[in-house]
């Protein structure tokens, strides 16, 4: 394999490279302790160790009780985990979404609807990409079996009001998901006072590997088991668990959680300079998404007369890795219905830009990189 040349990366909300510190911790469970944790005998018993471990940094990190963390293969299945099961659980024949959920979520809920029959009420967000609470409030009814609102969007960075929707959903008695993968290990959850019955975190995107997740389920709650099989996760999710990985997760929730405070405050920082200086370095550079809500670590602009693609092409020329938006539309033509359920024109949201700052971000990396978008924004114009 080639080595990497030297870049910037700027693509955190897509994924994350693994820590040393979470490398160091998942290493001695592939070839040294590699008992299944289900094994009676001591090498599945260091492996379960291990993983009880990891339910619990997981656990302290969300405020929640280790038994309460199920271990999953990642965001999407954490989301599938939570929508289907709480959905096959109730009675209730009514879901609620907002416009702008991650596909995970989104397409498990059309799928609810068009091959179950259930009925989907998408709710719509405001210009900066934000749910109104008082419209979830009025959207729900007695059929309701669950509300699911991410906690930030992986797009434009907006922070969605969860603690307050949470209030409304569990003074009416409904079931709250929301989806925290963009914000576990970045911004403080706490799933006792925010009202949450169900939450989905994924490893990749705090320095933990791809491929693991977990979802929070609330004592109590009743979900349907998405995938049939063993009795693994007190028989809430069949499967042999993948313990490197599940390991890596928890030491990777420990160190976001240790460096949080110091490290949110750096990144809002460093993203308030980089707005505010690709604003007044080009011309027709529009901010998407709120200045305050947002994501710490998070620029998204649509870059008028410009494609989007050709701007991170140049840029990629330059060593410089970003993203037009949703990793998961990359390639696709379709602007993100993100920014159309904000009301951005089609043609604007064509110009679509996100910068997503991590640990390796520092001011040189910010100044260089409005630099090269400056530069490549004006050879586009200029050809064009
Ligand atoms: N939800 C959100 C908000 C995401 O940003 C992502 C990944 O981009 C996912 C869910 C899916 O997570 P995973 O890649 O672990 O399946």
């Amino acid at each position: 394999m080639q080595t990497m040349p030297p870049h910037v990366y700027l693509d955190h909300a897509a994924t994350t490279p693994v820590s040393e510190s979470v490398l160091a911790a998942m290493m001695p469970y592939f070839c040294d302790y590699y008992g299944n944790p289900s094994a009676i005998h001591t090498l599945g018993a260091a492996s379960r160790d291990a993983v009880e471990n990891a339910r619990e940094s997981v656990a302290s990190a969300l405020n929640a009780r280790p038994e309460e963390i199920v271990f999953t293969s990642g965001g999407t299945e954490a989301d599938n985990t939570a929508i289907r099961g709480a959905a096959f659980a109730g009675a209730g024949r009514h879901l609620l979404c907002s416009a702008v959920e991650h596909h995970a979520v989104l397409e498990t809920m059309e799928a609810l609807a068009t091959r179950c029959g259930y009925a989907l009420d998408v709710v719509p967000v405001d210009r900066d990409g934000l749910v109104d609470p008082d419209e979830v409030a009025r959207r729900i009814r007695p059929d309701t079996a669950l509300v699911s609102i991410m906690h930030a969007n992986n797009e434009v960075g907006s922070v969605q009001p969860i603690g307050e929707i949470g209030t409304i959903c569990r003074a009416r008695g409904v079931l709250f998901h929301t989806d925290a993968v963009q914000t576990f290990g970045k911004l403080p959850i706490d799933v006792r006072s925010m009202g949450i019955d169900l939450l989905s975190v994924s490893g990749h995107k705090l320095y933990g590997p791809k491929g693991v997740g977990a979802l929070y389920v609330r004592r109590g709650v009743k979900l349907e088991r998405y995938q049939d099989g063993g009795e693994q996760e007190r028989g809430r999710r069949a499967g042999t668990l993948n313990v490197p990985g599940i390991v890596g997760l928890g030491r990777a929730a420990e160190d976001a959680v240790a460096e949080m405070p110091a490290e949110a405050e750096r990144l809002r920082r460093l993203r308030d300079t980089l707005i505010a200086d690709v604003e007044s370095r080009i011309d027709g550079a529009r901010l998407s998404g709120p200045r305050a809500c947002r994501l710490p670590g998070n620029a998204h602009f649509c870059i008028e007369g410009v494609q989007g693609e050709s701007v991170l092409l140049a840029l990629d020329g330059a060593g410089i890795y970003a993203s037009a938006g949703s990793a998961c539309s990359a390639g696709s033509v379709e602007p993100s219905h993100v920014l159309a359920a904000m009301g951005v024109a089609r043609d604007l949201a064509r110009g679509a830009i996100r910068l997503t700052m991590g640990r390796a971000t520092t001011e040189d990396v910010v100044a260089t990189v409005v630099q090269a978008l400056s530069a490549a924004v004006r050879d586009i114009r200029r050809l064009a």
